[in-house]
């Protein structure tokens, strides 16, 4: 999906307008799965990648 905007999955899940770096982390996390829009900023991309890992295979 690298490039497509799923405009769907912005509409239900917003930014909190000051959000923690943890919620940027979760935010990114479901986003990159979701969407492709923009890629994971350098300095969340390691822990954007370790909680994939870790949710993975839970579904
Ligand atoms: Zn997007």
């Amino acid at each position: 999906m690298k490039g497509k905007v799923n405009a769907d999955w912005h509409r239900t899940h917003r930014m909190p307008g000051r959000p923690t770096r943890e919620q940027r982390v979760e935010w990114h996390a479901e986003h990159s799965a979701a969407c492709g829009c923009r890629g994971v900023p350098a300095s969340l991309s390691a822990d954007v990648k370790a909680l994939e890992e870790s949710t993975a295979r839970t579904n």
